[in-house]
């Protein structure tokens, strides 16, 4: 079985996102004439809600939610995420990466 914390460390202290809190929600706007999310910081907009959930991070350094437990740095694209643990921490970023650890 594969192990479910590392090095003491659960899922809350890695910040793996959740994108359903309200955190994000004062931070775009839906305009429902366009019908389009728009960034209330440089209007980008986007007519799917993931797509502003992953841009507004570039504004918002506190809603990177992607943690690396290691070394603390912070990443708002999961993709991101996952190459920095696997180029800089290979011996643990199986473990972390393991879909038990995500569930
Ligand atoms: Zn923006
Ligand atoms: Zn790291």
């Amino acid at each position: 079985m594969p192990p479910t914390s590392f090095a003491g460390l659960t899922h809350s202290d890695i910040g793996l996102p959740r994108e359903g809190e309200a955190v994000f929600r004062d931070k775009y706007i839906w305009s429902e004439s366009v019908k389009k999310y728009l960034c209330s910081v440089c209007g980008y907009s986007t007519p799917y809600r993931s797509n502003i959930i992953v841009h507004l991070p570039k504004h918002y350094p506190e809603l990177r939610r992607f943690r690396c437990p290691i070394c603390s740095k912070r990443y708002g694209r999961k993709d991101l995420w996952k190459s920095h643990l696997r180029s800089r921490h290979p011996e643990i970023a199986d473990i972390i990466l393991s879909p038990t650890w995500h569930s």
